[in-house]
Parts: C-alpha cells; structure tokens; sequence
C-alpha cells in the first residue's frame, strides 16, 4: 500500500535507532530490523500497532487557530500539526499527526519519539494536546531536534480546565510552566486565547460542577450568585451554610475532574526498614 502523504518518506526515520525507513507495503522496516505496520496507508509507530483505533468520519473536529496555521503555511516546508483530529481540510506543508487515524492523519506517533529525521521541518501546531501528553519535556526535546533553526512553534494547552482524558490527560500547565517547558527556544510570546478566556474557565468549571451534583441538588445549587460561591473561598463561615454542605455531596469519583490540587502519600521503594502501615492522617 502506498502511504496516503508519499512525501513523508523523505523526513522518516526509525524512531527507535534512527536508521532510515524501507516502504515493504504493509509495513515499514528499518537497518535495525524494527517494524512499523502500515494501516491504511499511515505509519503507526506507536504500540498500537495494527490494533490502532480508525475513527469514524462523523464529525469535524474544532479548527485550529487561523493565524496560527498561517505561521506554518509561510514557512513553506513540511510542518507537524500534532492532534489536529478530524481536521476539515488538508493544508499544504502539513502532516497530521494523531495517536488514532482520522481521515487526513499522514503519521501515527508519540511526540516524546517522533519518527522524524533531525532539521526536516519548518514547524509544529499544537492546539488542545500538550495536557494530554505523558512526557510533554521528552516531546519539546524532539521538536527541538527535528525543527531548522528558526522554524516556529504555535503551543496552546491547558492551565484552568477540567479533566478530559482523550486519550490521557496529565499535565495542566501554568505561564512559567510553559515557558519552562520550552526554554531552549526563542519564546516570542505567551498570550491568553479567547478561547482560554478566565470567564470561560468558569464556566467549564461551574458546567460540570452542576452536571455531576445530585440531581435533587442540581436546581437549587444552580440559584446561586457568583457572590455567594466567592464567598466560599473568602468567608470560611459561609461553608456552615446549606448551600455548601450540598456540595459537600458532590459525587467523590467526580470531584477527581474537578479538584484544585490532590495530596499523595507513597513509600520509598525498596527493602522495608520501617512499618508498612499508612500513618494516621
Ligand atoms: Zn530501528
């Protein structure tokens, strides 16, 4: 099977061993004898394998940023939108990447292992993954190594958002925390989208506070004023108060979609010296 994006033979490489890639068809094969399925015509280089999810085409997915995609068109080379779902349309320079194959993804793979060669493309957009990405340094270390010099990178991740684990969801990030993230690149600036707008924060964050509560809870805790839930955090006697306590009801599975923070407790690992009972807390 010939890969639907046939250009990308010439940016590939093993992401293992990084030796060059043969085309056999159904799978790609490298110097070191490592495989990769070919799965209607997409490289999958993640450890689905043949198993990889085929998504349906029923919906389009949200678009991303318009200038942010023109920063990529102008660079005029090939350029990695990674997540870009069941995007509308294919754009010039661009290869899809995704962990499942939608109807343009060009390249199934992990980011913290790109099957990229070093210094091929001009770019990378990014929009809605980085919380989702169980090892986002390893990832930035790879756009770093495969992106020319100057090429632009277009990141927008979450800080304020709820939990939506599609597939995972593990780093909610904040302004320094990006920033450090990419502290070996030229940072021209950190903004806040619209779409990341505090008011809209709120009412994710309110959205799913209402649509997990108690159902018999759910009209009354919806009466109340912005005033009322400040007070919460700025009168700590108002949380005697009926309002309060009904959310003292919120479900303890959902609370982990909602939480500010969560507190660990964990042994060292190794031969026990000491009890291995969990102290009183
Ligand atoms: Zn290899």
């Amino acid at each position: 099977m010939t890969l639907r994006n046939p250009a990308l033979m010439a940016i590939l490489q093993c992401p293992s061993c990084a030796a060059a890639l043969q085309d056999l068809g159904d799978e790609l094969l490298c110097g070191s004898g490592h495989r990769f399925p070919v799965v209607q015509g997409v490289p999958v280089f993640t450890s689905a394998g043949r198993d990889v999810e085929v998504r349906p085409d029923d919906h389009i997915s949200n678009p991303p940023p318009a200038d942010g995609v023109a920063l990529q068109v102008g660079s005029g080379g090939p350029w990695l939108h990674i997540g870009a779902g069941q995007s509308e349309a294919r754009l010039d320079h661009c290869i899809e990447v995704e962990t499942a194959i939608f109807r343009h993804t060009d390249l199934v793979a992990n980011g913290a292992a790109l099957p990229i060669r070093t210094a091929s493309l001009y770019g990378c957009l990014a929009v809605n993954v980085f919380e989702h990405l169980r090892e986002p340094d390893k990832t930035v270390a790879e756009l770093a190594r495969t992106i020319v010099p100057g090429g632009w990178v277009d990141i927008s991740t979450a800080f304020l958002q709820p939990l939506h684990a599609d597939p995972g969801h593990y780093f909610n990030v904040t302004d320094l925390g990006l920033r450090e993230w990419f502290s070996d690149f030229d940072i021209a600036t950190v903004a806040v989208p619209y779409e990341y707008h505090p008011a809209l924060a709120l009412g994710w964050q309110v959205s799913d506070l209402l649509f997990w509560s108690p159902p018999h809870l759910r009209e009354r805790l919806g009466k109340l004023t912005l005033d009322e839930i400040a007070d919460f955090w700025r009168d700590p006697p108002s949380r005697e108060k009926a309002a309060f306590q009904a959310f003292m009801e919120f479900p303890e599975a959902r609370k982990r979609i909602l939480a500010a923070g969560f507190r660990l407790i964990a042994q060292s690992p190794g031969v026990r010296t000491a009890s291995d009972e969990l102290p009183e807390i």
